[in-house]
């Protein structure tokens, strides 16, 4: 049985850390993952007040307010609370970060490191499996089993994929974000530093990683 764990992937739109957590779900199946940006997009596909309230902010590529997101997170962690888990695109500035600290003890921050090059690249061609998240992308990672243009069977769930990208995942949404990210995320490299908790992982691959090598940047 694995240590209980709190950890946070940190990095840029595209820098690989829905990958990344899928790989860790399976070392370690019973660590929750969770994304801000997955909760929100479930909200919007289901027209709750979140994502009402959300999904102007995330079409434009801006951060959705900390009040809003801060509280999510809060509950989401409540219903969790005995479980290790993986926060994935939380925090995403310098505010959320304290206030996360107040809340949870952190024992891991990884930050994925990538350049924008390859961002671009992943971001544009990146499209999901809507059944069971698993991420595909169009230039370099597809299905194995194509139906037809566009067209596949999921790897890992069997379940019909079509292609279809994230309406944030344009290329001028993508600049923004990329934009916001500098200005209010990479703070958190300096903050995660200084607090020891911070390890890079050079995330040219992320799918590169063998178990031994993911447990090892775990410390597990
Ligand atoms: P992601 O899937 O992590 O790329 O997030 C998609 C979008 O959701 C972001 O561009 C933001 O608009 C919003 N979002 C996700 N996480 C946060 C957060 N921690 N704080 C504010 N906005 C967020």
């Amino acid at each position: 049985m694995v240590k209980k764990k709190h950890i946070i992937l940190l990095g840029p739109p595209g820098a690989g850390k829905g990958t990344f957590s899928y790989q860790i779900k399976k070392i370690i199946p019973d660590i929750n993952h969770i994304s801000t940006g997955d909760i929100f997009r479930e909200n919007i596909t289901n027209s709750t007040p979140l994502g009402l309230k959300a999904k102007e902010y995330i079409e434009r590529g801006e951060l959705v307010p900390d009040e809003i997101t801060n509280n999510m997170i809060k509950n989401r962690l409540e219903e969790i609370d005995h479980h290790s888990w993986i926060l994935d695109g939380y925090p995403r500035n310098i505010g959320q970060a304290k206030y996360l600290s107040e809340i949870v003890t952190i024992d891991l921050v990884l930050l994925l490191s990538v350049d924008d090059e390859i961002i671009k690249k992943r971001i544009l061609g990146r499209f999901i499996c809507s059944n069971c998240n698993k991420i595909y992308n169009k230039y370099t990672l597809l299905p194995k089993k194509e139906i037809n243009t566009n067209h596949w069977i999921c790897d890992d769930c069997g379940k019909d994929i079509v292609f279809k990208q994230r309406t944030d995942d344009t290329e001028e949404t993508l600049n923004k974000r990329l934009d916001v990210y500098r200005k209010n995320t990479e703070p958190l490299v300096k903050f995660y530093k200084e607090k020891k908790k911070l390890k890079t992982i050079n995330a040219k691959n992320t799918l590169g990683y063998s178990d031994k090598e993911i447990k090892e940047f775990l410390e597990i």
